[in-house]
């Protein structure tokens, strides 16, 4: 059994509030959300953050998280006024959780720079 929660949500053993999912990746609501629209996306393989992604497999797989979040945001009426997508790496960035994912933040204007 993984001990990374995000695992655990990916192969269904931890229940989250599913979105989208294709056989790559996995898109859910956040617990804790910070905008009207607030998904998380992530895939199925273990990688611990963009950090990790330098090789053609780690680009695979980011490319199809971003793709899969842009899906997502159309798919929830996001496209015509826009959103954000955010990825935080290591502490300074703000990561909680040590498993790759995409914020998709939307339904309100986001302000720059971020906080
Ligand atoms: P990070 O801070 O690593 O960029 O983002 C992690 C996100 O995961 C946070 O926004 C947090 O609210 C969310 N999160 C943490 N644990 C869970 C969980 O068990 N279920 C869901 N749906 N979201 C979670
Ligand atoms: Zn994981």
């Amino acid at each position: 059994m993984s001990e990374c929660i995000f695992c655990r949500i990916a192969s269904g053993e931890i229940p989250a509030k599913l979105v989208a999912q294709t056989a790559d990746a996995v898109a859910f609501h956040d617990l804790n959300p910070q905008a009207p629209t607030h998904v998380l996306v992530i895939p199925r393989t273990h990688l611990p953050n963009a950090a990790a992604t330098d090789s053609e497999e780690g680009e695979r797989i980011a490319g199809r998280l971003v793709r899969l979040a842009a899906q997502v945001a159309e798919q929830l009426g996001l496209g015509a006024k826009g959103y954000r997508l955010v990825m935080n790496v290591g502490p300074d960035g703000g990561q909680s959780v040590a498993h790759l994912h995409v914020h998709l933040l939307g339904g309100r204007r986001m302000t720059w720079p971020p906080g």
